[in-house]
């Protein structure tokens, strides 16, 4: 069977390339095996324009959400799912100073547009401790990534488009122009294997930093209306159920849940809102991280053919789509990709 592209990996990176090579009337091929690793079925799935507990635009950020919005609505309508959930952030300031930077800031145009409404006393006290108000952000939500992943799948498999199994590096023929693998002739192949790169010796010397980080379901009678955010994010999915994360260890990278992650964002839950809750889940993943904290895109040194798109960290949803397209251009046409994602810059550790 001759395709254009065979792509390793159905997490939110490799799905949302495949979309894009579809879309673009490539024929392509998807290999995963969906008990491999869970980044995807487990992520908050928050995209958020302005981060930290110093609050500055996340890197890249005019790029990155003028396209995700509509690349996620335009996916939606195809798979006729929903997944992506436009919601306010409301974060509290620490200070009644926070609150007189964000009214000079929200003039500037860099920061306007993702700004709703500066509060300077406590709006939300009912369930929150914000008094000295807050920040409502827009252009924010979430994506249920547990939900796209699947409908996408699905899609993959009612088109027979998917194979449901470990990708066998050692049956991996590479030439000049041409890749084989078992009955598959590619014109070229992605791998989007989330943190199991490791496992793949085209691309494991590239310099990985994967965090583990874990999230708990929380359930209450309180009708929460925004997300809230500040040392930890607390999402409202319904019924009172809200989804409360997320942890950041760099050591003992399982995708087990602890006592000690859960009581972690116990505390910082704690300080943020007060009203009663029970927990009722537990979950936990690891980030496929970087060095740099940037994607890895790009081809490998040696072989044009044999390309990558990972590297995702904390940030795939909102990464994944506008890079995606960048890649594809790159590909079929040539363009340029930002340096700071080009594997390029790292092509001194091969
Ligand atoms: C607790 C937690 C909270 C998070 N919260 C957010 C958030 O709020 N917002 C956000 O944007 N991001 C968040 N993230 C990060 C997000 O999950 C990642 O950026 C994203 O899921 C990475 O997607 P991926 O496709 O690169 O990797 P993965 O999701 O790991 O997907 C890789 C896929 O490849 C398959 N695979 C790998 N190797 C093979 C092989 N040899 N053969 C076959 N299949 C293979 C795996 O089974 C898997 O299906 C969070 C992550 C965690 C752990």
């Amino acid at each position: 069977m001759k395709v254009d592209y065979l792509v390793v990996g159905q997490g939110i990176g490799g799905t949302i390339l495949t979309e894009h090579l579809i879309n673009a009337g490539f024929k392509v091929r998807v290999i995963d095996d969906p008990s491999f690793s869970n980044s995807s079925k487990v992520a908050g799935g928050l995209y958020n324009p302005i981060t930290g507990r110093k609050m500055v635009k996340t890197w890249n950020c005019d790029s990155l959400f003028d396209y995700l919005i509509p690349f996620y609505r335009r996916l939606e309508e195809k798979l006729d799912s929903d997944f992506l959930y436009d919601i306010p952030i409301y974060r509290p300031f620490y200070s009644h100073e926070e609150y007189n930077e964000w009214m000079g800031k929200s003039a500037e145009p860099a920061y306007n547009k993702y700004i709703d409404k500066i509060y300077g006393q406590s709006t939300f006290g009912k369930h929150l401790n914000d008094e000295y108000g807050g920040i409502m952000l827009k252009d924010s939500g979430y994506l249920d990534t547990l939900k796209m992943v699947n409908s996408y799948r699905e899609y993959l498999l009612k088109l027979d488009l998917i194979y449901e199994e470990p990708f066998d590096y050692a049956n991996l023929e590479v030439r000049d122009g041409e890749i084989r693998y078992g009955e598959i002739q590619s014109a070229k192949i992605v791998f989007a294997e989330g943190r199991l790169q490791s496992d793949n010796s085209w691309f494991n010397w590239l310099p990985q930093k994967p965090v583990k980080g874990e999230l708990i379901w929380i359930k209450s009678e309180e009708q929460i209306e925004y997300i809230y955010n500040r040392g930890v994010f607390l999402i409202p999915i319904k019924n009172g159920l809200c989804k409360v994360g997320a942890t950041y260890h760099h050591e003992n990278l399982d995708e087990t849940t602890t006592e000690k992650a859960q009581s972690e964002l116990i505390t910082r839950l704690g300080r943020l809102i007060h009203f009663d809750y029970q927990i009722v889940d537990q979950k936990a993943g690891v980030r496929p991280a970087t060095i740099d904290r940037k994607p890895f895109v790009g081809s490998h040194p040696k072989q044009k053919n044999v390309i990558i798109f990972n590297g995702l960290g904390a940030k795939g949803v909102s990464l994944a789509p506008y890079y995606a397209n960048q890649l594809m251009s790159h590909l079929e046409k040539n363009s340029e990709l930002d340096a700071e994602v080009n594997i390029e810059r790292f092509f001194s550790l091969f």
